[in-house]
């Protein structure tokens, strides 16, 4: 059904979801899929710029992620306004994703690998664990946030989740046809970075390195798990 959420995208900040998935966005939007974006944090300490305040920064990055949705085709944009590098596997931010994910429940939910070894965004360590965490067994359960069930968020059943970020790939998608609106998205977050002749080079040779023994050219890779329930 065209109005059901085909796919949910679960970001730590403004600009992860570009990193990560946007070119499979595009292809899914452009072959008439619904995608939202849940973006959790605001991302108002992302500036070097000594005179920039976390209030002006946190309203541009915003902006710079509405511009990249709206490119992508993706039908609704979700802040969830938690502060840059201040989220925590807890209850609060655990209920926030469950209650999303009831809201729009989406057949897949794509979020970053919480399992990357060594250095990793604290942030996006914690928004993959409990992004998974959510889906289950929490957004599941009736009895789990029974809070949620009284105010009519009955509980969903998401199909698959994947990850990106990941050092254990196992599956890769197409985005040979969307490769351009993935670096178009990624230019318009302007207060983050330009995307210089290096950048979009070294993007490039990601995409192809993560298409390497398959038909298609260019790939954003993930770690798939497909739910059993
Ligand atoms: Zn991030």
């Amino acid at each position: 059904m065209a109005d059901e959420v085909y796919l949910m995208v679960i970001a730590p900040h403004p600009d992860d979801s570009e990193f990560g998935v946007a070119g499979t966005v595009a292809r899914l939007t452009g072959e008439g899929k619904k995608v939202v974006y849940i973006i959790c944090t605001n991302g108002d300490k992302g500036s070097n710029d000594r005179k920039m305040t976390p209030e002006k920064l946190a309203k541009i990055r915003e902006k710079e992620q509405r511009a990249a949705a709206d490119l992508l085709g993706v039908s609704e944009v979700v802040f969830l306004g938690y502060p840059d590098q201040g989220l925590e596997d807890n209850h609060d931010f655990r209920k926030a994703l469950v209650r999303v994910i009831r809201q729009y429940r989406p057949y897949i939910v794509a979020t970053a690998d919480p399992y990357r070894k060594y250095m990793w965004h604290r942030d996006h360590r914690i928004t993959g664990q409990v992004a998974a965490d959510a889906v289950y067994p929490y957004a599941r359960d009736h009895m789990a946030y029974p809070e949620l069930l009284k105010e009519g968020y009955e509980p969903h059943k998401v199909r698959e989740i994947w990850f990106w970020g990941t050092e254990d790939p196992n599956f890769r998608s197409d985005i040979t046809d969307t490769f351009d609106k993935k670096l178009a998205a990624l230019a318009c977050h302007k207060s983050q970075f330009d995307v210089s002749k290096e950048m979009k080079e070294r993007i490039t040779g990601f995409a192809k390195t993560n298409a390497q023994g398959e038909k298609f050219k260019m790939a954003e890779a993930f770690h798939r798990v497909e739910m059993r329930y």
